[in-house]
């Protein structure tokens, strides 16, 4: 029998990665029942409202996590788990142990982060010069 060397090293972060999507999807199933239970209360409209929109905020933001994570996992499946999207060099174990699902190297996230902030500044230079 042969010695499976290559990436043994990631294994382990398939069931970081099970589990986080089943946490995911429990948190997401209670959430649920929460809200429907609140809405059989008879409460204040204003607070009910407010109170709903933090619910589907940090519904919004465990969904995409979870859409992440499943993405992940996919790229586990296709072997490509642990490689940069957009320029395919690993991602550094250390990125993976703190964001196992994370899809970019961190010069590619970077970059990303940077291209959003000046797509930003762009436009309200733009707005400045039209102003
Ligand atoms: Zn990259």
């Amino acid at each position: 029998m042969g010695m499976k060397l290559v990436h043994t090293d990631l294994s382990g972060f398939q069931d970081v990665l099970e589990h986080k999507q089943a946490e995911l999807i429990q948190v997401l199933r209670v959430r649920d029942d929460i809200t429907i239970e609140k809405s059989a209360d008879q409460m204040d409209e204003i607070q009910y409202a407010s109170e709903r929109d933090l619910a589907i905020r940090s519904v919004d933001r465990d969904s995409s996590l979870l859409r992440e994570v499943r993405a992940a996992l996919r790229r586990f499946r296709d072997g490509s788990f642990g490689s940069c999207i957009e320029c395919d060099s690993a991602i550094s174990p250390k990125r993976l142990a703190a964001i196992p699902w994370a899809s970019r190297c961190i010069k590619c996230q970077d970059a990303s982060d940077q291209d959003r902030h000046a797509s930003l500044e762009s436009f309200a230079e733009n707005l400045e010069n039209y102003g």
